[in-house]
């Protein structure tokens, strides 16, 4: 071979074996055997040598030039390999490291109260009873015993569909379901949606309501309170009291508001509860005689109690939230706050 072209060849095959990457071969190739390469210069320049050179030179070049070829093809496939071999070593699991932790969620402060609320009532016996959201006017109000004068039913409170169907505006509905389909002993809680037309910082149009619902034979006004104060207790606090107010709702009589002695200022009076040291958390009373007949009941055989609470207004009073609103924003800024 050429001394010239032996040279060429000898620093080619040096550049090739140092060269690690697709891209370093690419280079050596342009280098050597490009358009503008040392042998292909080398070639191009056989005109300027003495004549008896020339035939050497080119055939060796021409030679060396195979040979490059050759070599750069062999040593692409060592570093495509290679770089195959080094980017499944990168991507390898490094057991090391420390786990990325994934973004927990918490619970909506509204699902605690709820599952709160019927957690303890289960744990007394009763049973969850559901009903439907869209109700027929009968459901909602005449079997409640609220005649169609009644100012709930004006269209001012209530979402109508219909003439004659309706957004339910309490889960008490529920309890008419119920008793229809079942004999007593009857023990259930109802919690579910609820809609009115109200939206001010302590109304939302759609609101959470909890129903409890007894019905057996001698069931009187003491274990509606004896179950209400085991539920105060529970709920808020073993030093927890009750105090029942009367009042008037057309589907129980007698009726009471149970206030529940203030849990944020002991009954010393506060803010909170407008220094009257109680705080008002349901509606109770007994089944009204006319709504266990509308069920099929006799009311001289069958005695029930029931009581509703507003969920959103137990988890404002339980965590010191002053506008339901906040409830239904979704800011992460707030709900964060009961992880
Ligand atoms: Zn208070």
């Amino acid at each position: 071979m050429h001394p010239r072209v032996d040279a060429i060849v000898r620093e080619a095959r040096e550049a090739l074996a140092a060269a690690r990457t697709g891209a370093d071969l690419e280079q050596v190739r342009v280098r050597y055997l490009g358009r503008q390469g040392e042998l292909t210069r080398l070639l191009r320049s056989l005109g300027s040598l003495p004549a008896a050179e020339r035939p050497l030179v080119g055939a060796a070049a021409n030679e060396a030039k195979r040979e490059l070829e050759a070599a750069v093809d062999a040593r692409r496939a060592d570093t495509t390999a290679e770089e195959r071999r080094r980017e499944r070593a990168g991507a390898r699991l490094d057991l090391t490291l420390p786990g990325r932790r994934p973004a927990a969620g918490s619970l909506h402060p509204l699902t605690r109260v709820h599952d709160e609320i019927v957690s303890i009532f289960a744990g007394l016996g009763f049973s969850i009873a559901e009903g439907p959201e869209i109700e027929s006017d009968w459901f909602n109000f005449e079997a409640l015993n609220i005649p169609p004068e009644h100012p709930a039913r004006d269209m001012q409170d209530t979402f109508y569909l219909t003439e004659s169907l309706l957004l339910r505006t309490h889960t008490s509905p529920v309890q008419i379901h119920y008793m229809k389909a079942e004999r007593p002993p009857i023990r259930i809680i109802v919690p579910g949606r609820v809609y009115r037309r109200d939206a001010d910082i302590t109304h939302s149009p759609m609101f959470h309501q909890v129903e409890g619902l007894a019905v057996d034979r001698n069931v009187t006004m003491a274990d509606l309170k004896g179950t209400l104060e085991l539920f105060a207790r529970e709920m808020f606090g073993p030093r927890s009291k009750i105090r029942f107010r009367p009042s008037f709702f057309p589907f129980t009589e007698p009726s009471a508001e149970v206030d529940v002695l203030c849990f944020l200022c002991g009954g010393d009076g506060c803010r909170v509860c407008k220094q009257s040291g109680w705080l008002e958390i349901l509606g109770s009373g007994m089944v009204h005689p006319q709504v266990l007949r509308n069920v099929g009941y006799d009311p001289e055989e069958m005695t029930g109690w029931a009581f509703g609470m507003g969920i959103e207004r137990v988890a404002m009073l339980k965590y010191g939230i002053d506008d339901i609103r906040l409830f239904f924003e979704n800011d992460v800024r707030f709900l964060r706050q009961f992880a």
